[in-house]
């Protein structure tokens, strides 16, 4: 089958024939619908995740069950499934309660998840290790869903966790409208009225984020941004700040607009630094740095997919153009999300 492989650090991925894995006890064999290309996925590519290739791509998976091995029962061959992501132990505390992203074991697992390590789902086949990471999909196209497992999840789960602060009369801020930042906007919208401001470097996709409801965006890259946003925000200034891109520059702009009691959740993986001072971010400011999402959020995202109030933004490629693709998403050059498509 064909499959699209890291191979070290600082080298491209390469598209190649590999054979069809066969599920061994335990695991389940999964024939990929769709797999998100990640900026993530960048980030293994450039800077490696101190695991070993090579190994296939894809954490974020969409498709149909192909074969149980041994032992598996509950699923049968042909049923529609998201893989969940993030692999943990499966037996700490973490684990236990379906949050894997927090495994409390993850230093010593070989892998942090299908494509992170070991190999993913940009092929025409993937191995699930147990099918306690498998999410039913019900009648969700495996393309358009495949990025609810990362893209969706991993905005729920910072949003989430902010609730309580986005009430009615909040503001909250959203930096980097791509494939996490257009599904941010669109959570937001499904579950809370709070003023959303989006910011972005790019005016393609802040037109994009306008589109998904937004209320206010604004260009993120200017001198003037700080002062445009306490603007907008007004004396009480940003409630929640969710930065999907974690440069200096977004993790500062987090720092200088919110206000007094707010929070700071920091998602993306550019290489800022927050500085703490006194009074900077403001007192009573919480700072987050959210991982991914538990397995219940994953149901929980499908559910909001399902009834109509999330759907991912898709261009599809074949999986012979995943090298033209990264190459597509390190300019900026992609609406939404990338999938590729077996
Ligand atoms: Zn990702
Ligand atoms: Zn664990």
């Amino acid at each position: 089958m064909k499959a699209v492989r890291y191979i070290e650090t600082g080298r491209p991925p390469e598209v190649v024939d590999i054979p069809t894995p066969a599920p061994g006890p335990g695991q389940i064999l999964v024939k990929i619908g769709g797999a998100g290309v990640c900026h993530s996925d960048l980030h293994v590519l450039d800077h490696g995740i101190g695991m070993p290739g090579p190994f296939t791509l894809g954490h974020e998976n969409a498709g149909w069950i192909s074969a149980l091995g041994a032992g598996v029962t509950g699923w049968k061959e042909g049923d529609p499934v998201a893989v969940y992501g993030p692999w943990g132990c499966g037996s700490c505390h973490h684990c236990q309660t379906s949050a894997e992203n927090y495994c409390e074991n993850h230093a010593s697992i070989p892998t942090f998840g299908g494509g992170l390590g070991s190999d993913g789902g940009m092929a025409d086949y993937m191995i699930v290790p147990s099918p306690r990471l498998l999410v039913p999909l019900g009648t969700l196209d495996p393309v358009k869903a495949a990025p609810l497992s990362d893209a969706a999840l991993t905005p729920y789960h910072a949003i989430k966790a902010a609730l309580p602060l986005l009430t009615p009369e909040a503001t909250v801020l959203v930096l980097g409208i791509g494939g996490l930042g257009h599904m941010a906007v669109q959570i937001l919208k499904a579950m809370t009225s709070a003023r959303i401001i989006a910011g972005d470097i790019d005016e393609t996709k802040l037109e994009h984020a306008r589109e998904l409801g937004a209320d206010h965006v604004f260009n993120s890259g200017s001198n003037q941004a700080a002062d445009h946003v306490r603007d907008l925000a007004g004396p009480r200034g940003i409630t929640v700040a969710l930065d999907f891109v974690g440069a200096q520059s977004t993790i500062d702009l987090c720092t200088q607009v919110v206000g007094r009691g707010s929070r700071i959740a920091v998602v993306g993986l550019a290489g800022g630094t927050l500085h703490y001072a006194a009074n900077s971010p403001p007192y009573g400011t919480d700072v987050s740095i959210p991982y991914w999402g538990s397995r219940k959020e994953l149901m929980e995202v499908i559910a909001l997919a399902a009834n109509g109030r999330i759907s991912a933004t898709v261009e599809a490629f074949p999986l012979d153009q995943a090298v033209d693709v990264y190459q597509r998403l390190r300019e900026g050059r992609i609406r939404g999300r990338a999938v590729l498509k077996p």
